[in-house]
């Protein structure tokens, strides 16, 4: 079974819009068990329409298009799919009559050119529009099975829930349903991540499992295929077993779930209340923390200090500490960490200090240098983060909080 997406419009081939509309329907179509092996996107032209609707009218089963169907001349999916059916276009009478009600309850004058949405390649099934002008069509091409749908996301998807979905049943196109689960992962690099699981990532593995990297958190994507949701969960569940137990010391959790989240949830289990000293992070850590709902029971405050005197004032860095040591340093990390303890009288303090760039950076201290401090009641101690000169301002200080917050984690979890 080939299912191909031809999305329609010249804004998309320019580049001034993205084809919203062929993720949404892939995610969609893939749920009720169809995989897409096609997106194609064309411009708004006659010749153009006509190759690419004859060639997926060859290799697909099912095509889905969306776009073209409005009242302006650009629009010519209609014109286009008669032609590669080799039929004329004939009017919908019931069509007619629903584009002239849906213009009077708006209070709307309709132009002539209105009509021509109610005109189909002959022999087509019409799919309603309950919220728009333009009717689908549904029609077979060649091998093929084709629905033109509307370019409007918001009618697209309406059209395809309650007219495409029933027809992709009742043809049989449907059977199957298709669950993906995402495992989360933050602390080692890609490579070495995936030169531990060649064997469940190489092709052909059943379920097939796949590595993706966003911000340095690492996902492993595991899709399972059955007649229905428990069989297609159960069809994976041995290799999320697998990947969990295999990458447990590095594992966060699953779907949405980062560095941050996993860490509040080692608070909530542990019970502990933890502050924040940042230099090079401006804030970002606290901005990320609290963007957890339910974190204030655990997360007490942060202070920006972004100079040597805020770094006294705030924290009680000692003025001397830093100018013997340097702002950027193990020794001020752990100070600052200290003072963030005492200050907020919490059990754990995190600091953050570092040449983040693209300035700033020296032969000893080069951009990306970047020193973490854990205040806890165990004590205190510093790390020494080396992200690279070479990256970007907006990396090093991404980079910075996730392993500060991770690092806050796996001590949680050992606790
Ligand atoms: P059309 O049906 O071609 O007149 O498209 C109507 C409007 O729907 C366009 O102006 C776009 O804003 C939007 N649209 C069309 N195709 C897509 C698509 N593939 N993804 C997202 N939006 C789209
Ligand atoms: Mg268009």
């Amino acid at each position: 079974m080939i299912a191909e997406l031809i999305a329609v419009g010249t804004e998309l081939t320019s580049g001034q819009a993205l084809d919203t509309n062929s993720q949404w329907l892939s995610q969609a179509l893939g749920r009720v068990g169809v995989s897409v092996a096609f997106h194609t996107t064309v411009g708004d032209d006659v010749a153009d329409n006509v190759s690419v609707f004859t060639i997926a009218s060859k290799r697909a089963d099912l095509v889905i298009v969306t776009g073209g169907l409005g009242p302006t001349q650009d629009d010519l999916t209609r014109e286009v799919l008669a032609k590669v059916s080799g039929v004329s276009l004939v009017q919908d009478d019931a069509s007619l009559e629903a584009i002239q009600d849906l213009f009077a309850r708006r209070n709307r004058v309709m132009t002539e050119r209105n009509r021509v949405q109610a005109m189909f390649p002959e022999g087509s099934d019409v799919l309603a529009n309950r919220v728009g002008t333009a009717p689908g069509i549904w029609r077979k091409v060649g091998r093929a099975w084709f629905a033109a749908l509307p370019g409007v996301p918001y009618e697209m998807k309406i059209m395809y829930d309650e007219q495409v979905v029933p027809r992709l049943k009742a043809e049989g196109l449907a059977s199957r349903v298709i669950v993906h689960r995402k495992l989360n992962l933050f602390g080692r690099g890609e490579a070495e991540v995936e030169a531990l699981a060649l064997d469940l990532t190489a092709r052909g593995h059943k379920p097939e499992v796949g590595i993706t990297v966003s911000d340095a958190t690492l996902s492993f994507r595991v899709a399972g295929e059955g007649a229905d949701e428990a069989e297609a969960l159960a069809s994976i569940e041995e290799t999320v077993e697998t990947i969990r137990h295999r990458f447990a010391d590095i594992y966060l959790g699953e779907g949405d779930v980062d560095v941050v989240d996993a860490l509040v949830a080692e608070l909530a289990r542990t019970g502990s209340t933890f502050a924040l000293a940042e230099s090079c992070t401006g804030g970002l850590m606290a901005q990320q923390v609290t963007a957890v709902a339910g974190v204030s029971a655990y997360f007490l405050g942060g202070v920006v200090s972004y100079s040597n005197r805020s770094k006294s004032a705030m924290l009680g860095v000692p003025a001397e500490l830093i100018e013997r040591a340097g702002a950027v340093s193990p020794e001020v990390a752990e100070a600052m960490a200290l003072g963030a303890r005492e200050r907020f009288g919490v059990d754990y303090a995190l600091s953050v200090t570092g040449v983040a760039g693209p300035g700033g950076g020296t032969l000893e201290k080069p951009v990306g240098l970047v020193y973490l401090g854990m205040a806890g009641p165990s004590g205190v101690s510093s790390r020494k983060l080396e992200l690279g000169p070479e990256q970007p301002r907006k990396v090093i200080q991404s980079r910075s909080s996730k392993n500060a917050l991770n690092w806050l984690r796996l001590e949680l979890k050992a606790f």
